[in-house]
């Protein structure tokens, strides 16, 4: 009898990859816990997508509810994505008020981009050189990890993206201008080679890049330039979008500044496969305009009411002011943690996101920090690693998560730290 690994190598291909030296077999979740298989329980401190908890019984009976009334496509219409919409924008700045639901946030990016196209005429994108998008040919370009066939194409221009400990241009202090000065050779370059600025896009929470701690306005001197050569600002709030920052809905607002494009995908309907541009009107009727665009499934009622249910529980359930309270006593408990364990090098974030850098020997301490995941998965708490040498232990759970779940967090941490050598 095949074993589910195998299984799953020859059907999904070889390198669909897993998390964890051993991977989790899972069969069902709630709220922050994972059992798998043999019914052995984890504290999950990773996974974002369910965001209001694994299997909220509120999104859950949303989902039924709709799917057992009717389901169908945008060209109808239906009331569903108007209410959830209407909802949803309400919570961003006045001028970002219309919506293009899709299935994925690379599909939200894919259509960004052409959007800032479409208004701009232009082709040029800025993006940060450690970062991922999304999966489409165009969003690819933007990847870090696997360069695309034919080489990253000259209207894309990589920028370095910032840091706390190996900050661009050398110092924290000086690091927004020298990430200013970066983004303005790049605008250089691309009025030079005549594709002009269409884009500067950003998660503006860096979550792929390890989530460096920035000043609010770090980006007002980059987006300036990008501005005054006519782009437009793409802000990926794939990670850090619905409160889980704890200081602000969104990443965006955290830095102090309001995008002309914002995507949303991953925690937005706690699994359902959403995902969402929010923009200004005339920028969603001039990229309609460019682009017969249609999508089968975005917006659809099902998708719809459970994105609205998640909306309602997050208010509900404080879960933004969860997320501020319980995030600070925990990076509060790693620093402590730090003052023992000389590996930690830094401990960092906002929110329900959050984790610790691993030095060794004036070195990130990749390999140390890969040990530290599989035994922390061994002792049942399940997180991952971050950084340009995956350095760093990155925790960002269901954002109801709790000050107990915390302690167990850190606790466990401490054990392995212990452990791993
Ligand atoms: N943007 C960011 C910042 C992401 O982290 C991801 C996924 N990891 C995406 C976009 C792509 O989203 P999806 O997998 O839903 O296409």
């Amino acid at each position: 009898m095949p074993t589910a690994i195998e299984r799953r190598a020859r059907l999904l291909g070889p390198h669909m990859t897993t998390f964890y030296r051993e991977p989790v077999h899972v069969e069902r979740g709630e709220g922050v816990w994972l059992w798998d298989t043999d019914g052995r329980k984890y504290l999950d401190c990773y996974n974002n997508v369910p965001h209001v908890g694994h299997c909220h019984p509120r999104v859950v009976e949303a989902i039924c509810r709709q799917a057992g009334m009717l389901n169908t496509h945008t060209r109808y219409v239906h009331d569903m994505i108007l209410d959830y919409g209407e909802a949803l924008v309400s919570k961003f700045d006045h001028s970002l008020s219309s919506l293009l639901m899709v299935c994925s946030g690379s599909e939200a990016n894919d259509v960004a981009l052409r959007m800032a196209q479409a208004m701009t005429g232009k082709t040029g994108i800025i993006g940060t050189d450690n970062t991922y998008h999304g999966n489409t040919t165009a969003v690819s370009q933007l990847n870090a990890s696997k360069v695309p066939i034919g080489g990253y194409q000259p209207h894309v221009r990589k920028v370095s993206a910032p840091d706390n400990l190996m900050p661009v241009g050398g110092t924290r202090a000086g690091q927004a201008e020298a990430f200013a000065k970066g983004v303005e050779q790049a605008v250089t370059e691309l009025e030079e080679s005549g594709h002009g600025v269409s884009a500067l896009i950003i998660c503006p929470y860096f979550a792929n890049e390890g989530f460096p701690t920035l000043e609010r306005g770090f980006m007002d001197r980059a987006i300036d330039a990008v501005r005054k050569a006519g782009g437009l600002i793409i802000a990926d709030e794939v990670q850090p979008g619905f409160g889980r920052i704890g200081s602000h809905w969104w990443g965006h607002e955290k830095l102090g500044c309001t995008p002309d494009i914002v995507t949303l995908g991953k925690p937005m309907a706690n699994g359902h496969p959403v995902a969402a541009v929010v923009t200004r009107h005339e920028i969603l009727t001039t990229f309609q305009e460019a682009f017969k665009y249609f999508n089968t499934f975005g917006g659809n009622p099902v998708s719809a009411a459970a994105a609205h249910a998640v909306l309602n529980v997050i208010e509900d359930e404080k879960l933004v002011e969860n997320a501020r309270d319980v995030g600070a006593y925990a990076v509060g408990l790693l620093s402590d943690l730090a003052a023992r364990h000389d590996v930690i090098a830094d401990v960092r974030g906002s929110g329900l996101f959050f984790g610790a850098e691993l030095w060794r020997d004036g070195k990130p301490a990749t390999e140390l920090c890969a040990a530290m995941v599989d035994e922390m998965r061994d002792r049942g708490v399940l997180l991952h690693s971050v950084g340009r040498f995956s350095q760093t232990l990155k925790v960002r759970p269901p954002c109801v998560f709790n000050r107990d779940n915390a302690d167990q967090l850190v606790q466990v941490m401490d054990d392995a730290l212990g452990a791993v050598k």
